[in-house]
Formats: C-alpha cells, sequence, structure tokens
C-alpha cells in the first residue's frame, strides 16, 4: 500500500467518524465520504471530506479518481432494525444498491481492499446457538437482510475480480472516543444507551423498555456491547490484515457477555449515580431475544485487544459525551 488515503464511507457518523480517528492515528488518510443523511459535518475532523451519496456512481467515480484510495472501509448505511422493519424499500435501496455502487466504483478504479461493516443481525434471533462466524445467516429484519445481501455481493465480487475484503459483523457498539472529540449522536435517536443518558437528565421523559416478556432471565432482551474505540481499532488491524496479503474473512466483534436492558439501566445509574426513569412497554418488531457472540476469532487471528468494552467504562465514556457537548453537532 503505497498511497495512505482510505475512503471511509459513512465517516461522519458515529462508528466511521471513530474509524477517522484511528485510521489518522496509525498513519493513513481517511477520506470521508457521506452525505450526512444521518453523519454530521462536524464529526469529519480527521483527514478530508467528500461529500456524496452511495446512490450518484458519478460522484463516486469523481472521488475514486481525486483520492486513488488504496482500501475502502464502508460504515454508511442505515441501521435502525424498526425502521426498517417500517421501510424496508430504503434499506435494500441505500444500504444494498448503495453498496453494489460503491464495489463497482472500486473494481473500476482498482482499489481492492475493502472493509466492511456487517452485523449480528445476520444471524437472526438464534437465541440458543452459540453465535459464532460459521452460524447460519438468517436474519429476522430488513436490516440484517440488507446487511447480509452485501456480504454476498462482496463474495461475488472476490470470485470475479479479486475483490479481498474483511467482513466484520458488529454486536451491540457503544461507548464514545474517550478525548470526547466524537460521539454518538443520532436524530432522531434510537439507541438504548444515548436514549437512557437522556432520560438520566431530564432530556427525555422515560426510557422505555421494550419488551419485559421475553424469554430471557429477566425477561429483557439480551445484547453483547462492544466499545466503539475497540471497535475501530478491529478494522485498523483488518486492513492490516488485507494489505499483508491475508486471505478474505469474516470477524465477529463482541466481547461474548450478554447484558440484559434491565442490566444495562441499572449499570448506568449506578455509573451516573442518578435514577433512570423507565417505562415497560411492548416488543419493537424485529428484536432478537439474544445476541451474543460465541467467538475469539478476532481476538486470536487478528491480535485484537479491546480494553475499553466492559460495561461501566463505556458508560462513563458515554456519558462523558453527553456531558461534554451536550450531544450535539452541526450539520
Ligand atoms: N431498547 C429499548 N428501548 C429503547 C431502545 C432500545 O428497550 O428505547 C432495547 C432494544 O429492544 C434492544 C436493546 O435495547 O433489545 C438494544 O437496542 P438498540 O436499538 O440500541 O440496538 P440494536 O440491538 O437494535 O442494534
Amino acid at each position: 500500500m503505497t498511497n495512505q488515503n482510505i475512503l471511509v464511507t459513512g465517516g461522519a457518523g458515529y462508528i466511521g467518524s471513530h474509524a477517522c480517528k484511528a485510521l489518522k492515528a496509525a498513519g493513513f488518510v481517511p477520506v470521508t465520504y457521506d452525505n450526512c443523511s444521518t453523519g454530521w459535518q462536524d464529526a469529519v475532523k480527521f483527514g478530508p471530506f467528500a461529500r456524496g451519496d452511495l446512490l450518484d456512481r458519478q460522484r463516486l467515480a469523481e472521488v475514486f479518481e481525486e483520492y486513488q484510495p488504496a482500501a475502502v472501509m464502508h460504515f454508511a448505511a442505515l441501521s435502525q432494525v424498526g425502521e426498517s422493519m417500517r421501510e424496508p424499500g430504503r434499506y435494500w435501496r441505500e444500504n444494498v444498491t448503495g453498496a453494489l455502487n460503491l464495489v463497482e466504483a472500486a473494481v473500476a478504479a482498482n482499489c481492492l481492499d475493502f472493509v466492511f461493516s456487517s452485523t449480528c443481525a445476520t444471524y437472526g434471533d438464534q437465541d440458543h446457538v452459540v453465535l459464532n462466524e460459521d452460524s447460519a445467516q438468517l436474519p429476522i429484519n430488513a436490516y440484517g437482510a440488507s446487511k447480509k445481501a452485501i456480504e454476498d455481493i462482496l463474495k461475488d465480487f472476490a470470485a470475479s475480480d479479486g475483490l479481498r475484503h474483511v467482513i466484520f459483523r458488529y454486536f451491540n457498539v457503544a461507548g464514545a472516543d474517550p478525548d470526547a472529540e466524537v460521539g454518538e449522536l443520532h436524530q432522531p435517536e434510537t439507541h438504548l444507551i444515548p436514549l437512557l443518558l437522556d432520560a438520566v437528565d431530564g432530556k427525555r421523559e422515560a426510557l422505555t423498555i421494550f419488551g419485559t416478556d421475553y424469554d430471557t432471565p429477566d425477561g429483557t432482551c439480551i445484547r453483547d456491547y462492544v466499545h466503539v474505540c475497540d471497535l475501530v481499532d478491529a478494522h485498523v488491524l483488518g486492513l492490516n490484515w488485507l494489505k499483508d496479503g491475508g486471505e478474505d474473512r469474516v470477524f465477529n466483534l463482541g466481547t461474548g457477555d450478554g447484558f440484559s436492558v434491565r442490566e444495562v439501566v441499572d449499570q448506568s445509574s449506578a455509573v451516573t449515580n442518578r435514577a433512570v426513569p423507565i417505562v415497560e412497554g411492548d416488543r419493537r418488531p424485529g428484536d432478537c431475544t439474544k445476541l451474543v457472540s460465541g467467538s475469539n476469532r478476532a481476538v486470536n487471528e487478528l491480535g485484537w485487544k479491546p480494553t475499553r468494552s466492559n460495561m461501566e467504562t463505556m458508560i462513563r465514556d458515554a456519558w462523558r459525551w453527553h456531558q461534554n457537548t451536550d450531544g450535539h453537532y452541526q450539520k
């Protein structure tokens, strides 16, 4: 890799902005490609910004021509389970067609190293199965289905054009940059921890727990939370894996520890030293009962060393970001 430019789609978003910071620290130049539909121009702090849409093939070609990136990190996507159940067409169009356009532009520019952010939602609701990279992929929501389709696209272009790829299947991403330069902000917010912190400091009345009748010890859904900084560190390792000639590979990114919604609420109360107002509500369509990684492949093969992915640190970092910034970026 002589050129150090890395095209980061979604670099203005939550995970992409943290990835840009990590890439810069590792000596790369992160070039953000983002339409700012859900991301924030203010979050683009660590390299050039090329505004553009994945559905705009001409703009994609221009950006590959201008920056000649050595690799792509693809984060840009719609990523809300509930929304995907109400508006599946947008998920198929923006996630799948968008990714197809990106892959074709990359191949046309002979940029053949590709790191993709996929999701444990591709596994679906197999709560009695240990979820490792070889588990069946049986998504139960359009978000997971769209990400699985993109994984298939990458495999096909690997066969036809030699596209080399690392696929990361994330579990639940949480926390924020400990320096609070970047953090999590969605509008509207739908994710558990930021919503809960809003409820803690009175920005919303209460957190609604989506379902208390699941087949889990306390009746609420169980998830495996991973710190965003640990997650993006794995992406830099993935990039170097490809650079060093590693084979196409899928890695789960989770800790293997499951936390129920109520456990996250209790830990947040302990960290912030405040009560979390809660309301018990109905299940959210598309939610799996339990998603916990059962794999150490990223640790064993990539040398991934998560250091901040314990619940207390994740909530503490998210809370610092929430308080330091009042949670605001400008578009
Ligand atoms: N959740 C909840 N109330 C909320 C938002 C989320 O109870 O207002 C639950 C949700 O049902 C899931 C977990 O918290 O079990 C994590 O949801 P989130 O949307 O943060 O991430 P997802 O698991 O959908 O990727």
